[in-house]
């Protein structure tokens, strides 16, 4: 299975997003071999989102959410709303939430906690700036990140857990990191992973990559065992690029069917 997150960020309104998810189900319309699509509007429009992709090949995913269950805490949407509306995945710990609004990792790992408390699938970011990278202390940070994230929570083994590797550097920048990079940064989170719990969940894991991802470069990613998928922020507000990534997994994913 090949899976692309479309993070549609704080893009698109309501009316527009009811209109994005319309047409990102007919980028897989009357295909043989589908990936899982999972699109993530902002908040105001997950509800009027949810009755387009109900009962489609798409789920509903969330950009962000509280790390608390429920309180004073003004402003905030906590798991329980979320699940409420629908919401089956949500990503944590973007580098824009980490670096704009200061998230530490261990809001993220509360966050992680509270995804799997209310039955949905954490989509945890991680990542090296390019500071980080050119010293050489990119697989540290990465090792930080997602160690921070998952403490104190146990993966039991119908749990799904997503981890994006979205080096900063590579994000909104049409510079998308080398394949070879890539790899080995998923290795990585496998091993991290496999220490944290064990090698079935290292294995149980799904590790997406992002970071300019775009009709151009997706298929190198999709044709890799190591990559499950990717995580689209730009190109998944632009039907015509979203559906260049989506021919690209479906090719993939013909390839790789029985006949
Ligand atoms: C992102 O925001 O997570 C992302 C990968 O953005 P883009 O695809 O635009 O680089």
């Amino acid at each position: 299975m090949k899976t692309i997150v479309a993070n549609w960020k704080m893009n698109v309104g309501v009316r527009e997003s009811v209109a994005l998810a319309r047409g990102t189900l007919l980028t897989v319309r009357g295909r043989k071999m589908i990936p899982e699509l999972i699109v993530c509007p902002p908040f105001v429009a997950l509800g009027e989102v949810k009755k387009v992709v109900a009962r489609s090949a798409a789920s509903l995913g969330a950009q962000n959410m509280s790390s608390e269950d429920s309180g004073a805490f003004t402003g905030e949407i906590s798991a329980r709303m979320l699940q409420e509306l629908g919401v089956s995945s949500v990503i944590l710990g973007h580098s824009e939430r980490r670096a704009l609004f200061g998230e530490t990792d261990e809001q993220i790992a509360k966050k992680v906690q509270q995804a799997f408390a209310h039955q949905m699938t954490p989509i945890v970011c991680v990542g090296e700036s390019t500071e980080e990278r050119d010293a050489g202390t990119a697989r540290e940070v990465v090792r930080n990140q997602l160690a921070g994230a998952l403490s104190n929570t146990r993966l039991r083994g119908s749990d799904t857990l997503f981890v994006a590797y979205e080096p900063i550097w590579a994000i909104g920048t049409g510079r998308s990191a080398e394949i070879g990079d890539v790899l080995e940064m998923h290795a990585f989170i496998r091993s991290i992973v496999s220490e944290v719990f064990s090698d079935a969940s290292a294995k149980q894991i799904r590790v997406l990559y992002g970071g300019s991802v775009n009709g151009d470069n997706a298929y190198q990613f999709f044709r890799e065992e190591e990559v499950d998928g990717v995580l689209v922020g730009g190109a998944s507000v632009k039907l015509n690029q979203f559906r260049e990534i989506v021919d690209a997994a479906a090719e993939v994913l013909e390839a790789q069917s029985p006949i």
